[in-house]
């Protein structure tokens, strides 16, 4: 058997090795899934399978390549080359470029990313007249993102009453309209989004036999991980081009299905049986990437799921830590607490800073940890923030190129047909748009006639119109012959960009010019990368297809050694040592816009499956009890997720902040003031019991109290003394110690005075008069009050 093959398990190696026919592999996280599919390719290529034949469909483009990385070093780089494998976007937006024409599109086709595509269509919301707060941009995108995911094209709305109907229910009875210009927009340009990167590869797949029986016979072997995430688009283009030779290879876990916020259907993974003739499956059962506790964390937790397949994770691992959790007073003390224990747990053990990544289930969320990470000196890295390819300085110089290369590019043309500033107005360009419509002709086209048609433009503003078509129209020239580097060198410099960009002389405007040197310097590494391929030849229109593409994700380009901060949908498919999982409370993991209904909650819960599965060693849940949210401080409760993992394979810690605001919870109690890890055995939590009805009066809207403190009997209980305990709950002052006249103490108000009592049951609420902050009034089963 061939070395490499030596390094799975049987479980593994059996669909590693089975050639041919349709297959799917189903087991869950850290079994080996991505590795299997790595290994196959690999494995089919010994096997005489020529790589230009072999499809595989990833989740990132960094998984990608990550993937053809391993294979160059089992088959040798030149083979590996060839492979055709990418996210779905990239390998279709390839397939798009030489067959576009077919749809009417030009093979140098640019991309629209996200911003492009709000700003048109907040444009044509203008245009038509429409009120913005009705028709918000953002949620106009994600409709139509979502019609398009689902095959509905203009045409398929249209000839839908029922669509129709649900938008004018929604008060948008126009998105019928705004859809079909912007598609018409789109396709006037010369442009796709990103969803057309799919719909429009189902249309050429559909429209044109001949085209499509064309990839059936390229990609004779197609393999696609982490399936569950397929879209219907998705599904049907997978579908399409292994109907001919069906060997076909999925793997994936239902447990891990994480997008259907965005289309994804789990129903792709279930139904993969009854799609084909003879399917085999295969499980993987053994976790090779996590410690017992996590494995056992995870699994207990996933359980909960009633939308499950039965499966079976196991590890041969150590048994390792247990999960700890944490709790913290306000976010910003959990960032402190994130921040020293990173670092502590590094001197100690000697790790690096890309051991560690802290995820969480907003990008707000970042905000906290960073400063922390900042006053401790950690570096770190944003991931799924804003892309590099998206920053303002970088748009404007890609909105030139992409301009030069397909002058129809509307939004591109806008962006810079004013920038650098060459006085011409708003009113201008909005003729220009006008007029265009009116000749059916694209604005750049209209510049290039611009004395032939009758537009109100004086001469002046003519004149400065003409100078900016002839300075792109030089451009196109030098197109021609440089190469993209050269080109793009010389655009920054001619264009005034680069002045305009640092006219202030502050330390922005030098992060500015650094940001487009960066650029230059990845036109250039791309450029070279291509002449090792021998072809030189649409240099800048592949180039602006990966910057389209791109997300930050990939262009880890392994710098300083930094701790990973991300979403966890953005997570997936990753590992780290030490995983930090933080914002563990109700309402925002699970979020509180997905608490509707079963299935929204079960997507909360796989999205924790997903985050708890990332951690090799060591997982951290935290949580705070109070934080800023909205621009607010809003008290939370512990996420009912951390409840539901088994307490056998948890650790809760003692706060340190807490300990140092209230020395009673210290070395009294359990008699080690200098340990901060709390022996779980004293202290754990438990579900609380279920709200009660009051007679006559409304329910306790929520329950009364997540956890409850138990412990044990020979040790002193801590709620005399304080209020301050695990569970965030005082019910021990809801009926009995706390009355008018009482003095209390606030962690954060101070020493005060109760004026009022009122409400009954959870909803207890006193007023007190604070000596810092003055009269409040607060909810007594969340204010952290201790009776003085
Ligand atoms: P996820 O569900 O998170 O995508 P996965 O099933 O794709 O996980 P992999 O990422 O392929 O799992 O593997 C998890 C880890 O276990 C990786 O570090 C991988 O190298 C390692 N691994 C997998 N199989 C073996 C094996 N047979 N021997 C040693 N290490 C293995
Ligand atoms: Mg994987």
């Amino acid at each position: 058997m061939e070395k490499y093959l030596s390094q799975l398990n049987e479980a593994q190696l059996e669909p590693t090795i089975q050639k041919d026919g349709p297959m799917i592999i189903i087991a869950g996280a850290g079994s080996g899934k991505t590795r299997v599919l790595t290994y196959r390719i690999a494995y089919l290529m010994n096997q005489g399978v020529d790589a230009f034949n072999i499809l595989s469909l990833t989740f990132t483009n960094k998984a990608a390549k990550e993937m053809k990385e391993r294979i160059s070093t089992i088959v040798g780089s030149g083979e590996a080359k060839n492979l055709w494998m990418g996210t779905f976007h990239s390998v279709f937006a390839k397939i798009l470029r030489f067959e576009g024409h077919h749809l009417g599109f030009p093979s140098n086709f640019t991309i629209y990313d996200t911003q492009d595509s709000q700003r048109l269509m907040g444009s044509i919301i203008k245009e038509m007249g429409l009120d913005k707060d009705i028709y918000k941009t953002k949620q106009i995108y994600s409709r139509i993102s979502s019609y398009k995911n689902s095959l509905i094209t203009v045409k398929a709305y249209f000839n839908n009453p029922e669509l129709k109907e649900a938008d004018a229910m929604a008060r948008r009875p126009k998105m019928g309209e705004i859809y079909k210009e912007y598609v018409d927009r789109c396709f006037k340009a010369g442009c796709m989004d990103f969803d057309d990167l799919l719909l429009r590869t189902n249309e050429l797949l559909t429209r044109f036999p001949a085209v499509l029986a064309q990839y059936q016979d390229r990609f004779r072997y197609i393999l696609v991980d982490e399936y569950q995430d397929t879209n219907h688009s998705q599904y049907l283009i997978v579908r399409a081009l292994a109907d001919r030779f069906q060997n076909i290879c999925v793997v994936g876990d239902d447990a891990q299905s994480i997008y259907a916020f965005r289309g994804a259907n789990i129903s792709n993974i279930l139904n993969f049986q009854k799609d084909y003739d003879g399917v085999k499956l295969f499980r993987l059962e053994q976790n090779y990437r996590s410690t017992k506790n996590i494995v056992h964390a995870a699994n207990s937790v996933i359980e909960h799921n009633e939308t499950k397949l039965d499966k079976v994770v196991w590890t041969a691992n150590d048994e390792g830590g247990k999960v700890k959790v944490h709790r913290s007073l306000t976010d910003g003390d959990e960032g402190r607490y994130v921040a020293s224990t990173i670092f502590e747990t590094k001197m100690n053990n000697q790790l690096q800073n890309s051991d560690f990544a802290i995820l969480y289930r907003t990008n707000a969320q970042s905000r906290a940890m960073e400063d922390a990470l900042r006053k401790r000196e950690i570096p770190y890295r944003i991931y799924g923030g804003l892309s590099f390819y998206q920053r303002k300085e970088i748009k404007d110089v890609t909105a030139y190129l992409r301009l030069i290369l397909n002058p129809s590019d509307e939004e591109a043309l806008k962006r810079v047909i004013n920038y650098p500033p060459r006085g011409i107005g708003q009113t201008t360009i909005d003729k220009l748009m006008v007029a265009a419509n009116g000749y059916g002709k694209t604005i750049f086209e209209l510049l290039e006639n611009l004395d032939k048609v009758d537009i109100k433009i004086n001469a002046g503003t003519k004149r400065k119109l003409s100078d900016f078509t002839t300075l792109i129209k030089s451009y196109q020239v030098m197109n021609e012959t440089a190469n993209a580097f050269d080109l793009a060198e010389h655009v920054t410099k001619t264009s005034g960009l680069m002045r305009e960009f640092n006219k202030d002389g502050t330390p922005e405007g030098i992060t500015r010019l650094e940001n487009v040197e960066e650029l230059l310097n990845g036109i250039k590494d791309f450029v070279e990368g291509q002449m090792e391929l021998a072809d030189a030849s649409d240099s800048l229109a592949e180039f602006l297809e990966d910057v389209a593409l791109a997300t930050d994700l990939d262009a880890d380009k392994g710098d300083v050694d930094h701790v990973a901060l991300m979403t966890i949908h953005l997570a997936k498919g990753l590992e780290f040592n030490h995983v930090f999982i933080v914002g563990l409370e109700e309402d925002l993991f699970p979020s509180a816009m997905s608490m509707n209904t079963r299935s929204e909650l079960e997507e909360e819960r796989r999205l924790f499956y997903v985050a708890l599965t990332r951690a090799e060693k060591q997982a951290y849940l935290t949580y705070a009890l109070s934080r800023y949210r909205w621009g607010k401080l809003v008290d939370s409760e512990p996420s009912r997720f951390i409840e539901e993992i088994d307490d056998e394979f948890l650790e809760i810690l003692t706060p340190t902040e807490e300990r140092r605001i209230n020395p009673m919870l210290s070395a009294d109690i359990f008699g080690d003031s200098k340990s901060k890890i709390v022996n779980p055995n004293k202290i754990r939590y438990k579900p609380a019991k279920k709200p009660v009805l009051k007679k006559g009066g409304t329910a306790a809207k929520k329950e009364p109290e997540k956890f409850q403190v138990t412990t044990p009997k020979n040790l002193k209980p801590v709620a005399k003394t304080t209020a301050i305990d695990a569970s965030n709950t005082n019910t021990n002052l809801f009926d009995s110690e706390l009355a008018v006249g009482s003095l209390v103490k606030h962690i954060r108000f101070g020493n005060g005075e109760v004026l009022k009592i009122e409400g009954a049951g959870a909803d207890v609420k006193a007023e007190i008069n604070f000596q810092h902050g003055g009269v409040k009034k607060l909810l007594l089963r969340f204010a952290k009050l201790e009776v003085i």
